[in-house]
């Protein structure tokens, strides 16, 4: 992976290369950052760069025999950890899975992963103890060919109380080693593994970091990257989703859901529920997604500045009326199940029985609005 493949971060990327040439490489970092912000990426870009043997100013060569291995993932210096499922224990024995997906996707959630593995099952990602056995093992033994032998392990939060053997390695590990964890969430990493790692934050992406990205990798128009990257928040795994799919009928499935939400016609909620249901977990949770930012829309068009508002004519002429049923009291209430609602999603709840419930709770909470309106 070069710097120069991953989208925006400039910032970062000076950062790390000049700890790098600096030879200020602490020895064992998190990179924290939200989801498709990159940090993955640049964790491996990171470690190919002290160990290219022929860096350049601003990037790792990419010709070098270390750099070929790094780019196909199978330096033998190059170790992962990440989520697995059961029946399996280890990550490498998941390695070739693991390589593919990676490449095939380099910004991939912790959902997009385990999805590849088992789809359909409601499984939970786990890093085993035997795991972190594994890594305590083969870091103690040396290094092949690299200047840093580098282990990254992606998802730390998935760590309980089996993390604890790692925390000696973590705090003094063997000399020429480089311990990267790549985390979203650092709220949700046991606090002993946190205090033992040198931190770098990564923020989420700029829209118009991934307004560029889109037009050049995705073909996408103009006005088409705008519109994802405002519905992709700096999250550049969604914004790709996006891309890859035709969500302008978001709007329309939109509006007739909160029409049906409202009125409370059973038969039309049922159909509706049926069509959506039918869609693919990826799309129902994009669809969620645009949901909580047209309800957010509709509260800002009403109380807040309305040259905030990144919405299209079409969704504008909608919130002109939709507005009167969003308030102070029920946003917070709507939003919160929405985002409920993308949990469920990915825990492979069932979508039918999810939205019936979703769309009778929204519906309770609109007529809440029109009364107050
Ligand atoms: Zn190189």
């Amino acid at each position: 992976m070069l710097f120069k493949q991953i989208v925006g971060q400039d910032y970062i990327k000076d950062r790390l290369i000049n700890m790098a040439s600096e030879g200020r490489i602490s020895h064992t970092q998190l990179f924290a950052g939200p989801e498709g912000s990159g940090n993955l990426p640049l964790a491996i870009a990171f470690a190919q760069y002290v160990n290219c043997l022929n860096p350049q100013i601003d990037d790792s060569c990419g010709m070098c025999s270390s750099c070929v291995k790094f780019d196909k993932l199978i330096h033998p210096d190059l170790h992962f950890t990440v989520p697995t499922i059961s029946p399996y224990k280890l990550s490498r024995e998941l390695a070739e899975d693991w390589r593919e997906s990676f490449i095939k996707n380099p910004y991939l959630s912790d959902f997009d992963w385990l999805n590849t593995l088992d789809s359909g099952a409601n499984k939970q990602g786990n890093i085993t103890i035997d795991e972190c056995r594994d890594v305590v093992h083969r870091l103690g033994l040396t290094a092949y060919e690299a200047k840093f032998k580098t282990q990254i392990i992606w998802q730390p939060e998935h760590l309980k109380n089996e993390g604890n053997v790692l925390l000696k390695l973590l705090e003094e590990p063997p000399l020429g080693t480089l311990i990267i964890l790549v985390a979203n969430n650092t709220e949700k990493i046991i606090a002993t593994i946190l205090s033992r790692s040198q931190t770098i934050k990564i923020p989420k992406l700029k829209d118009a970091e991934i307004e560029k990205a889109l037009i050049t990798n995705h073909e996408c128009t103009p006005q088409k990257a705008t519109d994802i990257a405002r519905l992709a928040d700096g999250n550049y795994n969604l914004a790709m989703s996006l891309a890859g799919m035709e969500h302008d009928g978001y709007f329309l499935q939109f509006s007739n859901w909160m029409r049906f939400c409202y009125s409370g016609k059973i038969d039309e909620m049922q159909k509706w529920v049926d069509e959506i249901s039918g869609s693919g977990r990826e799309y129902v949770k994009n669809f969620i997604g645009y949901t909580s930012q047209m309800i957010r829309a509709a509260f800002i068009y009403r109380y807040g500045d309305q040259k905030l508002l990144r919405v299209n004519d079409q969704e504008l002429q909608f919130l002109l009326k939709f507005t009167n049923f969003i308030h102070s009291q029920n946003i917070p209430e709507i939003t919160k199940a929405l985002d409920e609602a993308v949990i469920f999603t990915e825990r492979n709840a069932n979508l039918k029985i999810m939205f019936l419930n979703l769309s009778l709770y929204i519906g309770r909470q609109l007529k809440s609005g029109a009364k107050a309106a």
